[in-house]
């Protein structure tokens, strides 16, 4: 008998945790490739790092070794279809047949949908971009030595899914200019389409980020909706107007490959089963990370879809009762320079697009924060131990690494969160 063949798309975290997943617990009784049009695995939490002075080369990890290591076969190129029926990927490189499919395309930005905001902003997204943020800092520091006063304004649009590491940023520049003693110079505002600060993350982020704003004296504007940017301001859908010298954007959210054969909402996501990351009414295909309709994208968030598709697909392949099932416990470390904040919150999709997800409230356990330098050390094991995990084969979350790393976050939660 041929051996079931399993294809997934894209060499993210979704991508690159299910693959290697599949092959530790399904070893050589399954034929796995991977399509990915990068033949590297960017680790975008840390390109936070870029705009500060890291080099951007520091997140790039070549992938192809990892491959022939654990037997995978890797075709570098980029799907661009998939005849559900006939079971068969395109790619630029030719049609893969395959018995399961995982979709791991991420997210692209629409910057585009606000008119000025490409012309206007720096965005947040790829480390080029990263890198021209970086730029713009420098122009505000050497003005703010020079004496003129700054203005640097932070914006998250509507249709943005993970407003996380732009809060991570504005932090990290009031640290930095607080380091060179120029803070007195630069007016920082940081204006949000969400409700709440961090909504995704609940009450008590929204506290946390409420109570930091406050202490360092950085302007938040919630429930301000961008209508468009023109040089120097932003135009917001009531008629207010905040001004700037820079502004920093992490744009709307779109999915990297729309799939026109598959069901997917209005942003291209793929329309997925909630628990077993199945494609509405395709049971052989899955779509995991951002590429799938959770409304929250997130690479944590990445990895459970990634774990809940490739056990699936284990025990459908092993003709076991197939039980997996995602549950979405995200968790996050948050950079400031100073301190870095925890968070694990436990989410619900409530299906209101105003307030996609919300905090459990049944199992408040769950719900944790904390803040202080020692998550900075977390913060840098998992930016060492993931890439690493990736490098020699394994799964990351599924695999030995989490499992240490598991045993020393119930120690650091019990110490300095609650
Ligand atoms: C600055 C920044 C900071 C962040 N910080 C955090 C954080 O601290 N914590 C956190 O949990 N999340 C964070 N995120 C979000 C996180 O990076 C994403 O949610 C995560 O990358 C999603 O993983 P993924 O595997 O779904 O997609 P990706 O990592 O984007 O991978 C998708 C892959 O698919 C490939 N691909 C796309 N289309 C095709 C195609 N047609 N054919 C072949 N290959 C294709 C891409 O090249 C890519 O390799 C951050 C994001 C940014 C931008």
């Amino acid at each position: 008998m041929n051996n079931p063949k399993i294809v997934v798309v894209g060499s993210g975290f979704a991508g690159l945790e299910s693959a290697f997943y599949l092959r530790q617990r399904l070893g050589k009784r399954v034929d796995i490739t991977v399509v990915a049009e990068n033949d590297y695995f960017l680790f975008k939490p840390n390109t936070i790092y870029i705009p500060f002075g890291k080099p951007a080369s520091d997140f790039y990890h070549p992938i192809a070794e990892s491959f022939e290591k654990r037997h995978i076969t890797f075709k570098h190129a980029r799907a661009t279809g998939v005849d559900p029926k006939a079971k068969r990927l395109m790619t630029s490189a030719g049609d893969v047949p395959y018995d399961y499919l995982l979709l791991a395309t991420g997210s692209t930005m629409r910057p585009e949908e606000i008119p000025g905001l490409k012309e206007h902003a720096v965005t947040i997204w790829t480390p080029t971009e990263m890198e021209k943020v970086g730029e713009a800092f420098k122009t505000v520091i050497t003005n703010a030595k020079s004496g003129k006063p700054q203005k640097v304004l932070y914006l998250v649009p509507p249709k943005n899914k993970c407003s996380g590491p732009l809060y991570e940023m504005v932090f990290m520049l009031d640290s930095h200019l607080r380091k060179l003693h120029l803070r007195d110079l630069v007016d920082i505002s940081y204006a949000s389409f969400e409700h709440t600060f961090i909504q995704a993350f609940g009450a008590r982020i929204h506290q946390h980020v409420t109570e930091e704003f406050g202490k360092r004296g950085i302007t938040g504007y919630l429930e301000w909706s961008v209508e468009k940017i023109e040089p120097g301001k932003a135009v917001f859908n009531d008629g207010q107007v905040l001004p700037f010298d820079v502004l920093v954007s992490f744009p709307p959210y779109a999915a990297a490959m729309k799939w026109d054969a598959l069901p997917s909402d209005d942003r291209g996501f793929v329309k997925t089963d909630a628990g077993t990351r199945q494609v509405e009414g395709m049971p052989d295909i899955y779509a995991i990370g951002d590429a799938g309709d959770f409304p929250v994208k997130q690479a944590f968030l990445a990895l459970l879809q990634a774990d809940t598709a490739a056990e699936h697909v284990s025990q459908r392949v092993m003709q076991e009762d197939p039980t997996a099932r995602f549950d979405p416990v995200s968790m996050c470390i948050m950079e400031q320079f100073n301190q870095a904040t925890f968070a694990q919150v436990p989410l619900y999709t409530t299906g209101d697009p105003d307030w996609p997800v919300k905090v459990r409230e049944d199992v408040p356990e769950l719900y944790k924060v904390g803040s202080g330098k020692i998550w900075r050390v977390g913060k840098k094991m998992l930016g060492a131990a993931m890439p690493h995990a990736f490098h020699v084969g394994k799964p990351f979350h599924a695999g030995a690494t989490w499992k240490v790393m598991e045993a020393g976050l119930v120690v650091m939660e019990a110490a300095f969160a609650d």
